[in-house]
């Protein structure tokens, strides 16, 4: 399989390269150049498979040409033994035709260990094999961070440098990411917010002088990796719900567009879904654009479902993409607008014809804890922020009560008490035995000053196994 570039200027590459590039050259994100697709025959074939093996049939020709079969199923049967549920990825059933898939019985109790989990093993495969060390580094205000240290914590050739701000993430999430010991983990707290540690996640990306010649990796959901496993669980929803015999509903929280992207993929590839549901909370670029044709940027609102407080959406461009025809050069020229006035538009046709699929809802946090509490009273389901925004949409967007419709239930309740004790139920949601004792452990983090220089000088003395590079 080859991969492209969504600005269309930069070489095309194989899965390993693409794993290992981040962005392209181009500037652009990398997309598949051919999308496989599946018969009907061959999905039904998959009902009952264990999720590894699942995994491997879906995922298979995004990786093939580079790792082989034998060693892409070991790699899979380790990546999802270490989640907590036997299903690893249950189904719960909130009302008539109405279900949640339950992504966070992972280590860090958020879908984002799908693809982390993953993504680690898969660095570490190929790192062996070219006999290379790599650093990663990334910014979090929460789910991000503690999932790639998870997912790295065992990789021989990776040092993983993760920043946070400083007192500005909650104490379960900056505990489950400080918590995890290893002498190629570094979790920096910086003295500023957020998107100071954004800003320097991409300065150092695009200045790589301070790394001595070792290669810098991303993990944020730009990585190809990070959505090819995200499109596995909508097969295995559907295989459980009648499909693909017939088709269904999902409706997504979402952010930076990455999430939903896969299942906008998963049925390009062939699985039957009629209705894709774009939920995000106040910060509603992508609702502006499907409910209006309006990709604006605004600022940044601070909510209850930090996880998708976003301005802009950086996976957007690849659905973009498509919409386009798959033309680079348009992408690049739409994409410059964007940069030079923060807004963007499509053509009337163009988005008509994506509203064929997407539906979208923008719920601000009166609505989520409400929804929090309404579910809660109907069936005793406790549900995160995010996850009761997914909720929210669906049952506003929803377009037939009679197929099947899945929220995506990104995150354990427990990560956002917050939300949770506002919601007023009369109850709070408890840590899971793994992470029971996670306020007893000892933490470690590097304090550092909001400076570039601090960062990239602290990263070029311990990014060899906190040695210096
Ligand atoms: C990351 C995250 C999201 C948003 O995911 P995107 O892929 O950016 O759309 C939603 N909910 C939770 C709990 C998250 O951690």
């Amino acid at each position: 399989m080859r991969y492209i570039s969504t600005r269309g200027q930069a070489p095309a590459l194989n899965f390993e390269d693409v794993l290992l590039a981040g962005l392209a050259t181009d500037g652009g994100l990398y997309v598949p150049e051919n999308l496989p697709r599946f018969t009907q025959e061959e999905i039904a074939s998959w009902a009952g498979l264990p999720y590894h093996e699942l995994a491997f049939n879906v995922m298979r020709p995004f990786v093939a040409g580079s790792i082989s079969d034998a060693d892409f199923r070991r790699i899979l049967e380790e990546t999802y033994a270490v989640f907590e549920h036997q299903a690893v990825a249950p189904l719960r059933q909130l009302g008539a035709n109405e279900w949640v898939l339950e992504l966070f019985h992972g280590p860090t109790l958020a879908f984002k260990d799908f693809a982390l989990q993953l993504l680690g093993r898969l660095l570490d495969h190929f790192l062996i094999k070219r006999g290379e060390r790599v650093v990663i580094m990334g910014a979090t205000s929460g789910d991000t961070g503690s999932a790639a240290i998870e997912g790295c914590k065992h990789c021989e050739n990776v040092d993983i440098f993760i920043l946070h701000p400083h007192n500005r993430v909650s104490e379960v999430q900056r505990r489950q990411m400080t918590t995890i010991m290893g002498d190629n983990i570094h979790n920096i707290a910086i003295d500023g917010n957020f998107d100071d540690c954004q800003e320097m996640v991409k300065d150092s990306f695009a200045d790589q002088g301070f790394l001595k010649g070792t290669r810098l990796v991303a993990v944020n959901s730009i990585n190809w990796a990070r959505i090819m496993a995200q499109i596995v669980y909508y097969f295995h929803a559907a295989l459980q719900l009648g499909g693909p015999a017939r088709s269904m509903a999902f409706s997504v929280p979402t952010g930076n567009f990455g999430d939903i992207f896969a299942g906008y993929l998963a049925r390009n590839m062939g699985l039957p879904i009629s209705q894709l549901i774009v939920a995000t909370n106040r910060n509603d670029i992508l609702h502006r654009f499907m409910g209006g044709n309006q990709y604006d940027k605004d600022t940044l609102h601070a909510s209850l479902s930090p996880s998708m407080d976003i301005m802009v959406s950086s996976n957007f461009e690849r659905l973009l993409f498509d919409m386009h025809g798959r033309n680079g050069l348009r992408i690049a020229e739409l994409m410059a607008t964007f940069k030079s006035t923060g807004k963007l538009k499509v053509e009337q046709e163009r988005w008509t014809d994506t509203r064929k699929l997407f539906d979208s809802l923008a719920v601000d946090d009166e609505t989520t804890c409400a929804t929090i509490a309404e579910v809660f009273n109907e069936c005793g389901e406790l549900l995160d922020p995010h996850t009761a925004i997914g909720v929210r949409a669906a049952r506003e967007c929803r377009r037939s009560m009679s197929l099947p419709m899945i929220t995506l239930g990104t995150a354990h309740p427990v990560k956002f008490p917050d939300a949770v004790l506002k919601a007023d139920v009369g109850e709070a949601p408890h840590l899971p035995a793994h992470l029971s004792d996670l306020f007893e452990r000892q933490e470690r983090f590097t304090v550092l000053a909001n400076e570039l220089k601090a960062v990239q000088s602290f990263v070029a003395e311990h990014g060899n196994r906190g040695k210096p590079l």
